[in-house]
């Protein structure tokens, strides 16, 4: 999808609809800030305001994400390029946020690691020691609730016994036994318990 394209066809149909971007932003609900980065092309309306955002301009959302007003003969086509084109996207992001997972990972177990073998083999107070090993664990504290909530949202869990593919809750993923990144959770399809993998397409064969 052409981000820049969209962002110009964004403000032509709200100059064609009379709107100022605060005008636009306040029927939104959303800042005017928000308006003009999508209308420079440097990001994309989310998902939960598209619909509202489409029948403001009066447009579709397939217009939307093809950035010009279609004629119906090639409607449908544009259609399936437009879903194609944002199962990619999401594919792509998910494994970008699972790959800043791994980096976030890596870093605070360095810092743990370091501050450990200081406070082993480094001659100081014995508060000075504690110190150092308890500091160790806020990068764990502070991080940790980020690298769940990636594993939670990118991408989907599989059901090893019924094969369902799902996003499960916060609650669900923080509390589950896990090695790696699968996660022993109950299904909600099928309510069986299982050794769940991460799966970045929901289409792909097992
Ligand atoms: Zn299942």
């Amino acid at each position: 999808m052409d981000q820049i394209k969209i962002g110009k066809f964004i403000a032509e149909c709200r100059k064609n609809n009379h709107l100022t971007q605060m005008q636009l932003a306040e029927k939104l609900n959303i800042t005017d800030r928000a308006i003009s980065k999508w209308e420079n092309g440097k990001a994309m309306p989310d998902s939960s305001i598209m619909l509202a955002l489409c029948s403001e301009l009066k447009i579709s959302v397939n217009e939307l994400l093809s950035g010009e007003v279609l004629e119906m003969n090639n409607y449908n086509e544009k259609v399936e390029q437009n879903l194609l084109e944002m199962v990619k996207q999401k594919e792509e992001s998910d494994k970008r946020l699972l790959s800043i997972e791994i980096v976030i990972g890596v870093l605070i177990s360095i810092i743990f690691f370091t501050l450990v073998f200081i406070a082993s083999y480094v001659e100081m107070k014995d508060w000075l020691r504690a110190t150092l090993i308890l500091t160790g664990f806020i990068p764990f504290i502070i991080m940790i609730p980020f690298a769940i909530r990636i594993e939670q949202k990118a991408g989907y869990y599989e059901c090893q016994k019924c094969h369902n593919k799902y996003i499960p809750t916060y609650s669900s993923v923080f509390w589950a036994m896990h090695i790696n990144r699968t996660r022993y959770m109950k299904c909600p399809k099928c309510n069986q318990r299982s050794w769940q993998k991460k799966v970045i397409n929901k289409e792909q064969d097992k």
